[in-house]
């Protein structure tokens, strides 16, 4: 079959960037590592020397592209409008290509995703929530602050704070909700696969903020991974049968938007297969009469790379939110748009550099001295949540949450006058 997803690197894009180096203040893998090759400049600097011939495709030249945490800053803050992401993936495409290194643990990830939402996926994670309940009783490494037990393998890339599975998994699957008063509009909801797996409650909260804010909302009953994950990592045949499987079902159902609470989705779904997307802060942003209500809390908040980059949702769009609280105050990290250091594999397969980033964010967070740290994005939550546990003496008291549930647990439905 042929490719629909362009997969050369042609001369054209190889020799887009101009080597001015504005990317590198922004990039975090260069403010880690410090070298050239690290930064988004020296890695399409590699890309191009190898599609000119003057350098030969090698695994050094590969591990430098996938050190890459594929936050997509650099795009973001290019004056040249360098097609990074366009560019990485098609270079890793070529790696994965004529290499065909086989890296285990990353093909079992890569598999995973891929069978996410199929009935074999959905059977095993019906036991997903007993088994890491007796983990945790077994080995006592329940953390129930932060609803998860810590897995300890004893190799510590693989040692994480594990959010306890949701007690339905993909329970959300086939759900309409309805509007309380006048309809605005209809949006398809598209869950994404940890909310699905592990943050099922998340998903409660986007419905029943919806719902609050006048949508009808639809939850596709057989959709699968967005393929992100994928498509970043260059295997471009995997994101193609996973778009054309969404597409089909997504196809199926009548709506305004797709409403997305994970900006990596939602970017994949915007750029990629080309729908009308809208994050559901943006929603909530649009409806501005909702009454939200803290309790004289501070709270901070981490903005998802792939929030202001592929979804390019306006990051006053959070601020907006998360001011209009009452009873609340919004207090921001200096460095709250860097990245968190998780990027999925990235934090497994570059685990130093993750881990560096990792802790400057639980610093950054820190800082703030706020008691609730906010995202956009359930990856940047189990990301920070582990960062938390493992790095701050002060864990206990800092909660880590999807925006949308703090945002739920604070909402004043008899304040909030439906228009
Ligand atoms: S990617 Fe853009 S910002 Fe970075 S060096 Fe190239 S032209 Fe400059
Ligand atoms: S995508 Fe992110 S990590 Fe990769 S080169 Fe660009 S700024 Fe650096």
């Amino acid at each position: 079959m042929a490719n629909k997803i362009k997969v050369e690197l042609s001369l054209e894009l190889a020799h887009q960037c101009v080597k001015c180096s504005a990317c590198r203040s922004v990039c975090p893998t260069y403010s880690v590592v410090k070298e050239e090759r690290s930064s988004p400049r020296g890695r399409l600097a590699l890309a191009e020397a190898v599609v000119d011939g003057i350098m030969p495709l090698t695994e050094e030249v590969v591990a430098q592209w996938n050190e890459c945490a594929m936050c997509r800053r650099c795009e973001w803050i290019c004056p040249n409008e360098v097609e990074y992401k366009e560019i990485m993936f098609r270079a890793r495409y070529m790696g994965n290509k004529e290499l065909d290194k086989k890296d285990f643990v990353k093909t079992t990830v890569f598999t995973g995703l891929s069978m996410m939402g199929n009935l074999i996926t959905k059977t095993a994670m019906k036991f997903a929530p007993s088994l890491m309940q007796a983990y945790g009783k077994l080995f006592k490494k329940e953390v129930p602050e932060y609803n998860a037990v810590f897995l300890d393998t004893g190799i510590p890339k693989y040692t994480k704070l594990i959010p306890k599975p949701t007690a339905k998994p993909f329970g959300l699957r086939g759900k309409i909700v309805k509007p309380k008063k006048d309809k605005k509009g209809r949006l398809l909801f598209f869950t994404g696969c940890m909310i699905d797996a592990f943050y099922g409650k998340t998903g409660e909260n986007v419905l029943k903020l919806m719902e609050t804010a006048g949508y009808e909302v639809v939850v596709p009953e057989n959709i699968r991974c967005c393929g992100a994950p994928h498509l970043y990592g260059g295997n471009v045949e995997a994101f193609e049968k996973l778009m054309k499987h969404n597409k089909e079902e997504i196809d199926k159902y009548e709506f305004d938007y797709i409403v997305v609470a994970c900006p990596t989705c939602g970017g994949a779904l915007k750029e990629e297969y080309k729908y009308p997307v809208k994050d559901f802060a943006e929603i909530l942003e649009e409806q501005g009469y909702i009454t939200f209500k803290g309790n004289g809390e501070k709270v901070t908040f981490h903005f998802p790379c792939h929030s202001y980059t592929a979804m390019n949702t306006n990051p006053n769009t959070y601020r907006n939110v998360l001011k209009s609280i009452k009873n609340a105050e919004y207090v921001e990290g200096e460095q709250a748009m860097m990245c968190c250091g998780f990027a999925g594999y990235f934090s497994v397969a570059n685990y130093e550099v993750a881990t560096e980033l990792q802790k400057r964010k639980v610093k950054d967070l820190e800082n703030t001295q706020a008691q609730y740290v906010l995202s956009d994005c359930p990856g940047c939550v189990f990301n920070i949540a582990d960062g938390m546990y493992k790095h701050s003496e002060n864990y206990k008291n800092i909660k880590v949450q999807h925006l949308a549930d703090y945002l739920a647990e604070r909402l004043v439905e008899e304040e909030t006058n439906l228009r």
